[in-house]
């Protein structure tokens, strides 16, 4: 570890440049239109040991929202309030090769259950399975539960973030009614929706995202303050989903050329992990076709590499 870290460091900011030259490769996602303010030049990366020490490196103070990196925790939330039988009664445990917010194979795994929690049915799937009184109530729970495992009691949601996705959620929408009419969602279409685009909303930093992906990372403990905060076994189908179907329908080619389970969001941020040692946290708002971050992906390839980080 010690000499891997004092690479790190000190090839950190070099190989963070490199990458840079990669967000003119992509797009500031725009279709929800508060995100499309973001900067597209901007990278930055954090990468946290067992310890608490950071490497960082590139615009890490540089502020965004969780969006589709928040689905992984309201999956594990979703699981410890309900276990394993309910959740996979609503959602299946297979990759889609379709984009993140496609409509087209919801009807295969079984009838009217998306195929998985990370794409957007799934994962609106995921949100009324919330435990609490209704929505209200659903949103502290979750923010609660992502302050504990960030260990960071300030996380707040972006209402701005909020607003726009809200206002212009046209196909969460039909997507959130088609689940509704299929009798997958308990809750109404409004308060799921609600719940979804605020744990969408949830605002970090690099160093947020690092310590989150930490205690996954150390399989639910987190190794700083030395305590068990998700069981083992919800981590563990967590991660497998991040493996399987975390980058979208990249997840095969970034499989190959990094080779560790870990999520993207349309802010452009991107949650991985090495397994057993490093929670790592980036964001580079520019994004490829795939919709995930040109320069982030770039830099994880680089860095993959010259630790010879991938699990195969
Ligand atoms: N809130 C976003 C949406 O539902 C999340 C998608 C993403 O990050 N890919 O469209």
């Amino acid at each position: 570890h010690a000499e891997t870290w004092k690479q790190l460091k000190e090839h950190l900011p070099q190989w963070v440049t490199e990458s840079k030259a990669h967000t003119s490769d992509g797009q500031v996602a725009s279709y929800i239109p508060e995100l499309a303010n973001a900067p597209a030049d901007v990278l930055g990366i954090c990468i946290m040991d067992a310890d608490g020490n950071i490497a960082v490196a590139g615009e890490s103070d540089f502020r965004f929202t969780l969006q589709s990196i928040s689905k992984v925790f309201t999956l594990i939330l979703a699981l410890m309030d309900n276990g394993e039988e309910v959740v996979f009664s609503k959602v299946g445990m297979e990759p889609t090769g379709d984009d993140f917010n496609s409509m087209l194979k919801l009807e295969l795994v079984e009838p009217g259950i998306p195929f998985n929690p990370l794409i957007n049915a799934g994962a609106i799937a995921i949100s009324s399975l919330i435990a609490g009184s209704g929505p209200r109530e659903q949103v502290e729970r979750i923010l609660h539960f992502f302050r504990d495992i960030a260990n960071n009691p300030s996380l707040k949601i972006n209402q701005s973030v909020f607003q726009s996705e809200s206002d212009t959620a046209h196909r969460n929408r039909s997507l959130a009614y088609f689940l509704k009419d299929n009798g997958v969602l308990d809750s109404e279409v409004d308060d799921v929706l609600h719940v979804y685009f605020s744990h969408c909303s949830v605002e970090v930093n690099c160093t947020d995202l690092a310590r989150l992906a930490l205690v996954l990372a150390h399989n639910g403990v987190d190794p700083i303050r030395n305590q068990r905060l998700i069981p083992r076994r919800f981590v563990q189908i967590a991660k497998t989903f991040m493996f399987t179907c975390g980058m979208y329908n990249a997840s095969g080619e970034f499989a190959m050329n990094v080779g560790l389970p870990a999520k993207s969001g349309v802010s452009g941020s991107i949650l991985t992990m090495v397994p057993g040692q490093y929670g790592i946290g980036l964001v580079g708002p520019a994004l490829n076709r795939k919709g995930n971050s040109t320069a982030g992906v770039h830099l994880l390839g680089t860095l993959s590499q010259e630790f010879d980080w991938s699990l195969f």
